[in-house]
């Protein structure tokens, strides 16, 4: 007998893929977490019937998400990670030698826990000296925090029920507060074809708070459309310009300086709608 699982997108729209095993499920105070292996691209979280990463394409979005921003600051040393409790974002940050400190504030234990068991090549950099992982809530732990870091990336997962927090203006601004004063952040906002009116919404608000706003995308073949965006918010240096020389590219699957400056090009349809607040085809 052949078992599929299918991620409802949207009411309209799915991703199913075959399942070799189910590896993993249970419900913790905050979701329920289930790691199963896929034919097509190996082991999957999924946070309450959510994909959130496969070892088969998680390169992408955790390359992207972190190496963008730290590519454009030009020393980063001290780094805060919003979510991102299966490791793959801190595993990226960890490359860059001179990043001295890593702060990871995860919700919920159990998605570490579970990532250390079932995706070592995802949580292989929760042992590195320089990453103090917290189980907290993010926006909690940022009010807290003022003139810190250097870069904040936040790897939160869709914007359904309280984690639709860490897509508001209060957190953007906590963000700035928590920022040193040439920080910057990255979040990650969404599919363009399917959330248009978040990612419009999300960018205006950033504007509205930091002098320099860029939208940029990358595949994600897994999560809704295939097509990602993510948002940096920067007090002071451009990830338009030029990227720094970091050496790591060797190490790297997908982000090069070239995949960097191209990101930042977006497509028509999409510069429209995060310029006019369009609302076109939102459905999740
Ligand atoms: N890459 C993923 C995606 O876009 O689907 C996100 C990955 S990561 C697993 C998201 C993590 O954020 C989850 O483990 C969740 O527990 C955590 N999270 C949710 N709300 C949070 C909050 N308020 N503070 C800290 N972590 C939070």
């Amino acid at each position: 007998m052949e078992l599929w699982f299918t991620e409802r997108q949207t009411p309209a729209l799915g991703i199913t893929c075959k399942v070799l095993q189910t590896l993993h499920r249970e419900l913790t105070p905050f979701q329920e977490i289930a790691v199963i292996d896929t034919e097509q691209y190996g082991r999957m979280l999924i946070l309450d019937g959510m994909v959130q990463l496969t070892i088969g394409d998680e390169f992408t979005y955790h390359e992207m998400l972190a190496h963008v921003p730290l590519h454009t600051h030009p020393d980063p040393r001290n780094i805060l990670v919003i979510g991102g409790g299966d490791g793959g974002t801190a595993r990226e940050v960890l490359r860059h030698p001179q990043v001295e400190r890593v702060t990871l504030v995860e919700i919920d234990r159990r998605v570490v826990e579970v990532s250390k068991e079932f995706l070592p090549e995802v949580s292989c950099a929760f042992d590195d000296p320089r990453l103090e992982v917290r189980f907290e809530d993010g926006v909690a732990y940022l009010q807290q925090k003022r003139d810190e870091y250097d870069v904040i990336l936040v790897d939160s997962p869709e914007p359904i029920g309280q984690a639709g927090r860490l897509f508001s203006g209060d957190f953007y601004r906590s963000i700035r507060e928590a920022l040193r004063s040439d920080g910057l952040f990255s979040a990650q906002t969404e599919s363009p074809f399917v959330n248009q009116e978040l990612i419009s919404r999300v960018y205006h608000e950033i504007s509205s708070i930091f002098p320099i706003t860029r939208m940029y995308l990358a595949p994600v073949p897994t999560y809704p459309s295939g097509i990602w965006s993510f948002t940096i918010g920067s007090k002071c240096y451009d990830p338009m310009l030029p990227p720094r020389e970091s050496g790591l590219t060797e190490q790297l699957r997908y982000y090069n300086s070239g995949v960097h400056q191209a990101a930042f090009q977006l497509p028509n349809f999409v510069q429209q709608f995060i310029l006019q607040g369009g609302k076109l085809c939102e459905k999740r």
